[in-house]
């Protein structure tokens, strides 16, 4: 089933409300929001499930295991063995408590950040594993805090425990935490809060979500644990920090690659259950203009398709208050104007358009916009000289000559306007450029330069002041 919208898109959500199905770029997804909204009635949209389509994850251990030994992760752990190397080199000739445990710290950041961005990933549908670039940008010193912020508060709640209900507290709420070990873990990778990831509720209903399996998936979790400190105990008993540390950390990360690509992969199967859009997370922390402003563009679409053209509107206005993304939606607002016949609503987004302070640098979609809204409203012109010197500027034909005089035209409101040399030296260089009128040039270059001797502009048009005298002298004899 395909985006009702965007028909080359995969629909990913659906809308009992509206019976419409929308791709992913369709719909509102709010960071608090788990569900996205329908932007047509606003209720919470259905996901289209994957978990009865896909490999359940029992049946995909040997691909976890096969996870470390992908290109990417094998470089990520060659990379991590010999930062650990030092770290331990370091730690072993300089024996101050605080210098080894900043730098521990930093070889658990490192490695926290590598584990989360792998199960993230895997969350979304995508097995490749993530190079040791991709994992450093995921920002893992904020994770590492987040991790940090759980496991302390998981120790506070044990310690407060304790002192109300004795000893006898501790055993239980052992297990229930490394029971709820999984669920918080996958919770705290697609939420980012230490609050979801500890609330006792969502991670009852994470459990609840993926079933029986979990007791698989726990077991399992379990078992690479327990083999990781067996062998963290052996290795620090025998060996000197400089090889330990290598050997030490390139297991657990090699384990907890393969644990959190485990936990990616279930967040993926169970999504729809879990309540996570496949590209819900994706879109959270995803903070690419370009996905933003496809995701805005996309909204904007479903209103115009469904005539809520003011809501469309909204969108594109919304957008347009972004500067890197101001041309594209006032161009979008332009031409949805001109569809609808609204020639006030053209008109004040053109306006807004070539108001543009860096309008030379799109002068080719400029005057293709230009030329749209002329041939819908046939007295429009840019009110300031700068945006029409850009026009001129790219009017290399002599078919424009029209345009250009009607853009030359200088209204009583724009006789101020400080641009206004450089719209006559695009209006001389016109002349001289594409009509081979020199002598109509000259006489509006001297005209220029004597009204506006100096300026910026002054250099240009004294060049083309010199051009225009050669090119005179040489006509005659010609
Ligand atoms: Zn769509
Ligand atoms: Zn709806």
């Amino acid at each position: 089933m395909n985006c009702k919208y965007h028909t080359h898109e995969k629909a990913q959500w659906y809308c009992h409300q509206c019976d419409i199905s929308f791709c992913v770029n369709c719909c509102d997804i709010h960071e608090r929001e788990i569900a996205p909204r329908c932007l047509l009635c606003r209720t919470h949209l259905e996901s289209y499930g994957v978990s009865d389509k896909v490999t359940p994850f029992w049946n995909k251990l040997s691909e976890f295991n096969k996870y470390p030994w992908q290109k990417n992760a094998y470089n990520f752990l060659l990379t991590y063995m010999g930062i650990a190397f030092v770290i331990g080199l370091i730690t072993d000739f300089i024996p101050i408590m605080m210098i080894q445990l900043l730098l521990l710290l930093a070889l658990y950041s490192i490695g926290i950040g590598y584990v989360f961005t792998v199960l993230t990933r895997t969350a979304r549908g995508k097995f490749d594993a993530p190079s040791y670039d991709e994992a450093l940008t995921f920002n893992s010193d904020s994770m590492t805090g987040k991790v940090i912020g759980l496991f302390l508060t998981i120790i506070g709640i044990g310690f407060i425990g304790y002192h109300i209900f004795g000893s006898g507290f501790i055993l239980p709420y052992i297990a229930v935490v490394s029971f709820a070990n999984p669920a918080m873990l996958i919770i705290l990778a697609m939420e980012k809060h230490v609050t979801s990831a500890i609330n006792p509720a969502r991670i009852a209903s994470c459990v609840k979500a993926i079933g029986w399996p979990y007791l698989l998936l726990f077991g399992f979790s379990f078992l690479i644990d327990t083999g990781l400190e067996f062998a963290q105990s052996q290795l620090h008993f025998w060996l000197p920090q400089s090889i330990a540390y290598p050997m030490l950390f390139a297991a657990l990360a090699y384990f907890y690659i393969v644990k959190f690509s485990m936990f990616g992969y279930v967040a993926f199967q169970y999504h729809n259950e879990l309540g996570y859009g496949i590209d819900a997370e994706n879109l959270l922390d995803n903070d690419s203009e370009s996905a933003l402003e496809k995701r805005l563009m996309a909204k904007a679409d479903v209103y115009i398709q469904e005539g809520r053209f003011e809501d469309a509107e909204d969108v594109l206005y919304d957008l347009a208050q972004d500067k890197k993304h101001t041309v594209k939606a006032l161009e979008r607002l332009v031409r949805l104007n001109i569809v609808r016949q609204n020639p006030a609503g053209a008109i004040k987004a053109a306006n807004n358009y070539f108001q543009n302070p860096n309008l030379s640098g799109i002068g080719v979609e400029a005057v293709r916009l230009y030329q749209e809204i002329v041939a819908y409203e046939p007295h429009f012109r840019p009110m300031n000289a700068m945006a029409r010197s850009v026009l001129i500027n790219q009017m290399k034909h002599k078919r424009y000559l029209e345009d250009v005089n009607k853009l030359t035209s200088i209204s009583e409101k724009m006789q101020n306007d400080v641009n206004l040399p450089w719209l006559m030296l695009s209006r001389a260089k016109f002349e001289s450029e594409v009509m081979n009128d020199d002598a109509k040039a000259l006489g509006m270059v001297n005209k220029l330069l004597s009204k506006y001797p100096r300026g910026s502009h002054q250099r240009e048009a004294e060049q083309l002041r010199q051009v225009c005298q050669s090119m005179q002298q040489k006509a005659p004899s010609a």
